[in-house]
């Protein structure tokens, strides 16, 4: 591993986490199963303490496979103090709010965020006393209005789930460090490498690690990075749920994340190709991806973004839900199914205006979410214009 201040990402993906003290040089750390672990004598037990990372105590204060890849993921991140691992984002998101907030306190949540974390918010933060206030994505350092006297932390979601509203997420932040704030990001669709958030201000940034961290559509798992400040709170949170994961999906997301970085290039690559080819159809009203300058918040974008990542929507030029089904249903290479992130490509009917509450959603026609694989572009475009060929022709 090295610590030089100028390795790039990609560096960092290939040698972050492999301290050779703890896997004697094996490239990629391997499993380690554990609940008990042996001590020599009580003494050598009580040193090992309640479980630092580096030294085995209990399972579930993980093993190498587990630290390998927390660490990992906290050297992508400049400025961040540690990671904790979680069994999927959902887990990862509740847990992170429950670390910084109390009974009493108001959350203000972005109103494109994922929909689980809104039900997380209206059920069980609710029951706990905390109040949560939606704002509208494109609010920017007007969030200043919304601040008051019990408002304790801000959920950024940048974009935004299904609609892709890029946020001013430095200006929010800002504002929220002045008042004392706390700011968390679900930073799903950008990953560190398209967008390091501590660095941008976020004080905890949260990962679905199931999406392109994993990259293969075969394990849930879930990450928040913290910086100095929060990251205390979210380790004895963490801990104080018992939070976990194995070291069988540990190990296939650090196996994923070496590879992240071509894999991201390729997804953009493609995506954009196929959003630019989806903006010129006659069917179709609306191209909903940050990288094209028709979404919000695209200034954004271009402002703090490295690149895109390969999740977009677009929204139909009229037609009805079942015209949508069959356009869908009909796609040979497009698989249709929850999550994202994977190498294969996914299309997934979408309903975004039932969701808001703060702000309002207004559509042409009904709506798509595409996830672009790392499939030959070509033959997902062929297959989309065969698709959008017969939209709205009855069936
Ligand atoms: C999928 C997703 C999550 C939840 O992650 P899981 O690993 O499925 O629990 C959170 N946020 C966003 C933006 C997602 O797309």
């Amino acid at each position: 591993m090295s610590d030089g201040e100028d390795v790039k990402p990609d560096t960092r993906l290939v040698q972050g986490g492999r301290r050779k003290a703890w896997t004697s040089g094996i490239v990629n750390p391997p499993v380690w199963r554990a609940s008990t672990i042996l001590f020599d004598d009580v003494e050598a037990m009580r040193e090992a303490g309640i479980g630092r990372v580096g030294t085995l105590h209990y399972g579930r204060s993980g093993t190498p496979t587990q630290w390998a890849l927390a660490e990992a993921l906290t050297e992508l991140e400049p400025g961040a103090a540690g990671t904790r691992l979680f069994p999927s984002g959902v887990a990862a998101i509740s847990i992170a709010l429950m670390a910084v907030l109390r009974p009493g306190d108001e959350l203000l949540m972005v109103d494109s965020a994922y929909a689980p974390t809104r039900a997380f918010c209206d059920g069980v933060l609710a029951r706990q006393g905390v109040t949560t206030r939606y704002y509208d994505p494109l609010i920017g350092a007007n969030i200043a209005d919304l601040i008051g006297d019990k408002t304790r932390a801000i959920f950024l979601e940048s974009p935004g789930s299904l609609t892709f509203e890029v946020q001013d997420v430095p200006a929010i932040c800002a504002v929220a460090r002045e008042r004392g704030v706390a700011t968390l990001l679900d930073n799903t669709w950008a990953t560190p490498l398209l967008f390091p958030a501590i660095a941008a201000g976020v004080d905890l940034t949260i990962l679905s690690c199931t999406k392109y961290i994993v990259g293969h559509s075969d394990v849930m798992l879930g990450s928040v990075t913290a910086n100095e400040g929060h990251w205390k709170a979210l380790e004895q949170t963490s801990r104080a749920f018992g939070q976990h994961v194995s070291p069988d999906d540990a190990w296939l997301a650090t196996r994923g994340l070496r590879t992240m970085g071509v894999r991201l290039r390729q997804h953009e690559a493609s995506g954009l190709k196929v959003a630019r080819w989806l903006a010129e159809q006659p069917q179709v009203a609306r191209v909903l991806h940050p990288a094209l300058p028709g979404c919000p918040g695209h200034d954004h974008w271009t402002r703090d973004f490295r690149g895109a990542s390969g999740l977009f929507s677009f929204v139909l030029n009229g037609g009805d839900e079942a015209a949508r089904a069959r356009l869908i249903d009909g796609l040979q290479h497009f698989g249709i199914g929850y999550s994202w992130g994977g190498f294969e490509s996914l299309a997934l009917p979408v309903d975004p205006a039932k969701l808001r509450t703060a702000t309002s959603h207004e559509q042409e026609g009904p709506m798509v979410r595409l996830h672009i694989g790392l499939e030959d572009v070509d033959d997902l475009i062929a297959d989309l214009a065969r698709g959008l060929a017969g939209y709205g022709t009855a069936a």
